[in-house]
């Protein structure tokens, strides 16, 4: 209390305050008490104006409205964790910052942060949820000037790993290239350049489940087209934006989603935004099938002598003329982990390759015209040609 009596009131002049206000200007100072309380006890030892205050103009007397205001915004959304953000009219934080400095204090709280406190502790008696910092459901930004408040739905996450079973299914949802989404000739008025994606028959039961009002797919990493995605398969995660509902029977849109004959996942779980961060920056190794075709039939046992060679040798691969045209022609190096012979018949053989994140393996096969070196043609010194490749594993460690 020794820094409350220490205080020259002059400052302050015949200026009135009201109790919350009072109470935060020492708002770091003690805990277990409200501002409001913490002001009283100051209106004992100081001779303050008591009045319409000078601060806030009678706010702090205001949030129990204010959080009934919140609460009403709130009632059409299921959500677990809330927190409450505000907007505090520009001068009257500049009144309360006048007062800090005349009155020269060391330990005073801003009007926002009690506001968002205060207005939140009553939202959550009244809603039965909790108020929550870190990643909640919805912010409700409540703008006090105006008694007005705008929601921030948070997305939805939902993480799980998915087989692609079929080729020519993308991952995400890939827009015409000839209308860019509008629907054209050329799409069939799709808008599309496959009928479907990973994404959309995923995303599709939850979005009807949660009613969300987009989707998008955070896969680590992605494999072609035309390439299918088996064994455990490739995790990911869902994200949802906007749901009015986030307790979903997730099993039976599991079940649904395999039903596809597309797309199967093994689960649907809760996951959060910093998920999809850590997803993405994930460098896991890749197993491959590849089928391939030789313009001869296959010496068998010169591919089985040339593989363990090609194993753990640097390939310096430069962005592959397939794509070159949407990406920064750079080059980079990878390695294979191991490579090994399944099957030769007459002029194809079937291998099991395993690779860096990053390795591009039609490009390793086939040499992309000497852009990638070494390659497996130009080892046999024979032309490949890459006929089925397949997913077999995504090495995550999960
Ligand atoms: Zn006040
Ligand atoms: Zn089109």
């Amino acid at each position: 209390m020794e820094e409350i009596l220490a205080v020259d009131w002059r400052a302050l002049g015949d200026r009135s305050l009201c109790d919350s206000c009072l109470g935060r200007l020492f708002g770091k100072l003690g805990h277990g008490f409200t501002n409001a309380e913490r002001g009283r006890r100051v209106r004992e030892m100081a001779t303050i104006a008591d009045g319409p205050c000078w601060v806030c103009g009678g706010l702090t007397s205001r949030y129990d409205d204010l959080a009934r205001l919140v609460a009403r915004k709130l009632e059409p959304w299921e959500f677990e964790t809330f927190r409450i953000g505000s907007k505090i009219d520009f001068e009257m934080a500049a009144r309360e910052e006048s007062l800090w400095a005349g009155l020269a204090l060391t330990g005073p709280e801003p009007l926002k942060a009690e506001v968002n406190r205060e207005v939140g502790k009553r939202v959550s008696d009244l809603v039965g949820k909790e108020a929550a910092l870190e990643s909640p459901d919805i912010v409700a930004v409540l703008d006090t000037g105006f008694d007005h408040v705008d929601l921030q739905v948070n997305p939805l996450y939902l993480r799980g790993r998915y087989r692609k079973l079929s080729r020519g299914v993308p991952q995400t949802r890939w827009p015409c290239r000839r209308c860019r989404g509008k629907g054209c000739a050329r799409c069939g008025g799709t808008g599309k350049m496959y009928p479907t994606s990973v994404e959309e028959v995923i995303a599709a039961e939850v979005m009807r489940e949660s009613g969300g009002t987009g989707h998008a797919l955070h896969g680590m990493g992605r494999e072609d087209v035309d390439a299918r995605m088996l064994g455990r398969g490739r995790p990911f995660i869902l994200e949802i934006k906007e749901p009015g509902k986030r307790r979903i029977d997730l099993d039976a849109s599991v079940r649904r989603i395999n039903e596809s004959g597309i797309v199967e996942v093994d689960r649907l779980a809760p996951s959060t935004g910093a998920d999809v961060v850590a997803l993405k920056e994930d460098r896991a190794a890749k197993t491959y099938r590849v089928l391939l075709r030789m313009a001869s039939p296959v010496d068998e046992a010169k591919l089985k002598g040339t593989l363990p060679v090609l194993v753990g040798e640097p390939i310096a691969q430069r962005t592959p003329g397939r794509v070159v045209h949407r990406r920064a022609d750079t080059t980079r190096a990878r390695r294979l982990l191991s490579a090994e012979v399944v099957g030769v018949e007459g002029d194809r053989a079937e291998l099991r390759v395993t690779a860096e994140a990053g390795t591009y393996i039609k490009e390793w096969v086939h040499g992309d015209g000497g852009r990638t070196r070494p390659s497996l043609a130009e080892r046999l010194g024979a032309a490949c040609e890459v006929l089925e490749l397949d997913v077999l594993d995504v090495h995550d460690g999960g």
